[in-house]
Formats: C-alpha cells, sequence, structure tokens
C-alpha cells in the first residue's frame, strides 16, 4: 500500500506534510463497538430517527437517555480498549506532532485512550452532557436521565446527551475546514461516506491541493473522491500506513 509515486514524491518534497484523518466508526469496530449499519441502517436495533434526532428525543425522551447510558455504560466498562488502529493513530501524533490531526465522527472515547492529543469530536462524545436551555457541556461519565439539572440556568433545565443528532450542526467545523484546507494529505478511516458534512471532507480537501486516501472494510459511498482506497480491517491497514508515512517522513 501506498507504492504510488504521488504520496512518495510529495513526501519528498515535503517530509513535514500536514496530515488530517477522519474516523468512522469502522477504526472501533475490532474494540467490540459495533458500526452504525450493522443491522440494515440500524443502531444497536434501533432506528436512526428513534434515537439520533431531536424528534426522537421529543418524543421519547427515555428511551434516547437509556440508549445513550447503555453505548456509555459500555464503553466505561472495562470491556471496551483502544484496537492497535487507534495506537497507531496517537504513534502518527507523537511522530508529526501539531501536523496530525484527527476529526472523529465517533463519540467513544478510544483515540483519547490511545493517546490522541489534537483530537476533535465532531459528533460530540458519550461522555459528555449538556444543557438543552444554554448547551453549556459538562464531562458525564454516569447514567443521564430527566432529573438530572444543568446548574448554568435560572430556573434550571434539563441536560442531554451531548452528541450531535441528525440535522444539528456538528462541532468544530470552522476549525476542521481551516485544517483541511491546509491539509497535505488527508485519510478516512472507518467511515462509510453516509453522513454529511464529513462525507464531503475528501472532496473539500482535494480541492484544496490534499492528497486524500481511504481505508476502509469496503469502498466507501465516496470512493470516488479518493486519490487511493485501500480495503481491509483498520488493525492492519492504519499501522502499515503509519509505519510507512513514519519511514518517509
Ligand atoms: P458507519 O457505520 O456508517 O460505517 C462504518 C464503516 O466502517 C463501514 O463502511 C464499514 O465497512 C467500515 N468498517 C467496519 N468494520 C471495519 C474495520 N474493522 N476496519 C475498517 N473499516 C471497517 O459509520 P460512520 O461512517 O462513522 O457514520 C455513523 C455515525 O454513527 C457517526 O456519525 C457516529 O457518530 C455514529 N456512531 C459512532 C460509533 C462510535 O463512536 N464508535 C458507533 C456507531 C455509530
Amino acid at each position: 500500500m501506498l507504492s504510488k509515486n504521488d504520496i512518495e514524491r510529495r513526501l519528498k518534497a515535503n517530509p513535514h506534510p500536514k496530515i488530517v484523518i477522519l474516523t468512522g466508526a469502522g477504526i472501533s469496530a475490532e474494540s467490540g463497538i459495533k458500526t452504525f449499519r450493522d443491522n440494515n441502517g440500524l443502531w444497536e436495533n434501533h432506528s436512526v430517527e428513534e434515537v439520533a434526532t431531536p424528534e426522537g428525543f421529543a418524543a421519547n425522551p427515555a428511551l434516547v437517555y437509556r440508549f445513550y447510558n447503555e453505548r456509555r455504560g459500555q464503553l466505561l466498562s472495562g470491556e471496551v480498549h483502544p484496537n492497535i488502529a487507534h495506537t497507531a493513530l496517537a504513534e502518527l501524533e507523537a511522530a508529526l506532532g501539531d501536523n496530525c490531526i484527527v476529526v472523529t465522527q465517533n463519540v467513544d472515547n478510544l483515540h483519547e485512550r490511545a493517546g490522541t492529543q489534537n483530537l476533535l469530536h465532531m459528533h460530540g462524545a458519550l461522555t459528555w452532557a449538556k444543557c438543552v436551555n444554554s448547551h453549556q457541556r459538562l464531562d458525564w461519565l454516569d447514567d443521564l436521565n430527566s432529573e438530572h439539572k444543568c446548574t448554568c440556568c435560572q430556573p434550571q433545565h434539563a441536560m442531554r446527551p451531548d452528541i450531535v443528532w441528525f440535522g444539528e450542526i456538528p462541532y468544530y467545523m470552522d476549525n476542521i475546514q481551516q485544517h483541511l484546507y491546509e491539509a497535505d494529505i488527508f485519510v478516512s478511516i472507518g467511515t462509510s461516506g453516509n453522513v454529511y458534512p464529513a462525507a464531503g471532507f475528501a472532496d473539500f480537501a482535494n480541492q484544496s491541493g490534499a492528497y486524500t486516501i481511504e481505508l476502509n472494510l469496503e469502498p466507501s459511498n465516496g470512493v470516488s473522491m479518493f486519490d487511493e482506497s485501500h480495503c481491509g480491517l483498520a488493525s492492519e491497514l492504519v499501522p502499515r500506513f503509519v509505519k510507512k508515512i513514519v519511514s518517509l517522513t
């Protein structure tokens, strides 16, 4: 992989590239966290509308609280750990420093537990909760329910999972666009390319002059937007990619 002259030539010309990495549910699959579309478009047996939209939350808040409590519980159970793909990306950051940025669609905390620091959680995190009124964020490791009230408003308001649901605007978009604009290499790992705006990042990076690479179990919806696409397990492709980049920089 990465044997194409293009990437080698680019790295020879610029041995200090800026690399922007987009990750999706596929990078955490081998840690035991199910991807989104494992079961015909259902997330852990629930429809997107039920558990990942503001309308679903308004219709049945108890179900939505329970759903994210279960996901958080699994994440913090002691049975879920970062895998070698997460670790490899932390090693890439250790080698490249601030020139390596990970933008994740994932709401798990496996990148940070592997040691990645330059990390943007564009879809929120299971370990965050926010006030429904002010949107002030709190770190949250326990179960959350409608009885929990914020401490930022008077009168107090309810807290909700700090997850960006469908129809809501992802976090850090200005920052991410700037990173994509400056990227020399853009890598998409373990994402199906179904969820926008993340699905459009490869195209944007490409048009801004970056070399674009996809590492996924199967070709994604947006495979034609990439200069290179490699199919396989993240646990195999990502460590190999990182080794290659580190050897060339
Ligand atoms: P997705 O489920 O739509 O796509 C996952 C992709 O990963 C698929 O293309 C699949 O072929 C690939 N894949 C599966 N196992 C893999 C492996 N071992 N190695 C490499 N690739 C593998 O996920 P998405 O594109 O990230 O979009 C889903 C949305 O659901 C995201 O916005 C995210 O917030 C949310 N989500 C997050 C998690 C998590 O935090 N771990 C889990 C499920 C869903």
